[in-house]
């Protein structure tokens, strides 16, 4: 699959029944970043998240087929997709550096980033090498992974929220108020919760729904250690509610997860947005366990 026939199969989601399909922001070379909203804006909502980590690209066209599946069905509250995060990142993989609009880019990143490779199938990052499920302002920059220089994988950036790509879910969630998120990703079979700085309740509460979605996907419930910096880090410590990486495809399999695995994926995977929308505490309850803005706030004055 090309770059532009990834970004075609998204962008053909608003041809279907029942589908809300809107820009979400701009990558910073000013790629689309596209969403898709299924059923009501009224009642409870789930926010769906994917290829934010450029070679897992494979759960972009996870999320069209998703949005396929559920667009004629009927069901309480409503869905968002946000099939790619990452567009700039997704096009060095699918294309290689070739497609970049101007050609000093294209030498920093091969010659520098990519130490003189034309070979971006392992890349993570966007196209300024910060990789976005790092930069987020969640205990930003205390990752035992990260490094601190712009690289293929794991720089978390000069400072937090700094990738306009951050920038635009963040914007994105805090208008919309989902109430529980799923974020897609590569690989391991593994459904991660459980944030740091959440309370008891809240880590009971969302092992619950792990256990729950694992139910469907018969996927390992792991509580994560020390993750910072993520998109489902950042949902937990500013909005309280219930986020969650889940890392699709076998660990055996090489990066890039390919094509040829996801009919399996899909299969293991389609009734996760509704099992874990249903699962989730009405908002008016939601809404008392407390919001946290400071984080917000202190970065978008
Ligand atoms: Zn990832």
């Amino acid at each position: 699959m090309t770059f532009q026939e990834l970004q075609n199969k998204i962008y053909n989601l608003n041809t279907l029944d029942g589908v809300d399909f809107f820009t979400v922001g701009y990558s910073m070379l000013g790629h689309p970043i596209y969403g898709v909203h299924l059923g009501s804006y009224k009642g409870k909502q789930i926010l769906i998240e994917g290829a934010i980590h450029a070679r897992e690209w494979i759960t972009a066209p996870l999320l069209c087929d998703m949005v396929d599946y559920y667009h004629d069905k009927s069901f309480d509250g409503g869905m968002y997709f946000i099939p790619l995060s990452n567009p700039d990142g997704v096009s060095l993989v699918l294309d290689g550096p070739n497609n970049l609009p101007c050609e000093k880019l294209q030498k920093y990143l091969v010659d520098v980033v990519n130490d003189g490779s034309n070979d971006f199938s392992q890349w993570k990052a966007n196209a300024n090498a910060v990789d976005l499920n790092v930069n987020f302002d969640a205990y930003w920059g205390q990752g035992a992974q990260n490094v601190f220089c712009p690289s293929p994988g794991n720089f978390d950036g000069y400072y937090p929220n700094s990738e306009r790509e951050v920038r635009v879910l963040i914007d994105f969630t805090m208008r919309v108020q989902p109430n529980i998120t799923l974020s897609y990703h590569t690989k391991g079979e593994v459904i991660y919760y459980g944030f740091d700085a959440l309370n008891s309740a809240q880590m009971q509460r969302d092992r619950e729904i792990a256990e729950l979605i694992s139910s469907i996907n018969g996927y390992e419930v792991v509580k994560t250690t020390a993750s910072v910096g993520g998109y489902s880090d950042w949902v937990s410590l500013n909005l309280g509610v219930p986020a969650f990486t889940v890392e699709v495809g076998p660990a055996s399999a090489p990066h890039p997860i390919g094509e040829e695995y996801l009919p399996e994926i899909f299969e293991r995977n389609k009734d996760v947005p509704l099992t874990a929308l249903q699962a989730v505490t009405p908002p008016s309850a939601t809404r008392k366990m407390g919001l946290k803005f400071h984080n917000f706030l202190r970065f978008n004055k």
